[in-house]
Parts: C-alpha cells; structure tokens; sequence
C-alpha cells in the first residue's frame, strides 16, 4: 500500500497493518538469540565503532551436509550463522552463541568494512581449543537465558502492560490547545 492509498483508505491501511504484524510475530519465532545478537552488535559497536550483520539462516539437514549442527559464512558487511532446523530449538540457541564467541574471538579484525578484514576473519583458527572455549561461552549464556525465563519477575518485564498503544491522542485535538 502507497502513502497516497493509506491516506485514502485508512481502514484498509489498519487492516494491512494487522496482517503485516501476524507476518513480523511469526518470523519473530525464528529469530533466535536476537537480544543477544544485538547485545554482540553493541559491543562490537562499542569497542571497535564498527556495525556488524548477523543474519540467521536455519537449514534442515545441516548437519548431514557439513557435520556441524551450525556454522559461519561470511558476507561482505557480515556473517551468515547457518543452524541446523532439525536440532530443539534448545539446541539450535545454543549453536547460535556457540557461533556467536567465534565472532567476538574474531571481533579484534572488524575495525571497518573492508575485505581484507573480512579475508582474515574466514582465516580464524578452529581448534579443539577454541571449540571448547566456544561451548564455555554458549553455556554459560544459555544458562543466564534459562535463569531470566524461570524467573516470572523477570518475564513479566516483557508484557504489554498498556495495550492499545497510540501514537496521536485519541480525544479532540481540541482539548490538547494549550491554555492561555
Ligand atoms: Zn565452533
């Protein structure tokens, strides 16, 4: 829908909006670890004053193909963290901050956009060590989720308190003149 029809028909624009939100919410199931993912753009951002893209891709028989439940493909602005669909969801949360400590590990090599950095990120070693200390990360993240979701004081940060939100006030324009 144009601007010049949403205009026109505002009812239709509503009922376009509500559609849209159905669409964004069940997207949003596939989103996994996204707190977290921007939590690493913001270090990133912070430290090296550098924007960083993480796109999550999930692919049914990953591990079949490659032997890894998820693994990194970079692009030229970011990285591609490809999960495995066929893992729990559980699991598939965990491989993502797995995949996420590689990224800090490599984080010292994104001070801008260019390839050569980018060259050198791919390069990273992938050692027993470094898995290992990886797994460390992942555990120790996922465990601060779980905590978060046990704690029903916690989760009811998250609730729509004041639903229906409005931009504009609902009530004449004429009550909100300021006074003389
Ligand atoms: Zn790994």
């Amino acid at each position: 829908m144009t601007f010049e029809e949403l205009i026109a028909h505002p009812t239709k624009g509503g009922e376009e909006a509500i559609a849209l939100a159905k669409i964004i919410y069940n997207y949003s199931q596939d989103c996994l670890m996204a707190h977290s993912i921007r939590a690493f753009q913001q270090h990133i951002l912070e430290k090296y004053h550098a924007h960083y893209d993480i796109v999550i891709l999930k692919r049914k028989g990953l591990f079949t193909i490659t032997g890894k439940k998820s693994t990194l493909n970079f692009f030229s602005t970011g990285v591609f963290v490809l999960v495995d669909a066929d893992e729990p969801h559980d699991q598939q949360r965990a491989c993502i901050a797995h995949e996420i400590y590689h990224l800090i590990l490599a984080a010292k090599y994104i001070s801008g956009n260019d390839d050569d950095q980018h060259k050198l990120m791919k390069k990273l070693p992938s050692c027993r060590e470094v898995e290992d200390i990886c797994d460390v990360f992942a555990n120790d993240l996922c465990t601060l989720h779980h905590k978060f979701y046990e704690s029903d004081e916690a989760v009811k940060k998250g609730i729509f308190h004041n639903l229906p939100i409005y931009s504009l006030p609902k009530t004449s324009p004429k009550s909100y003149q300021v006074p003389l």
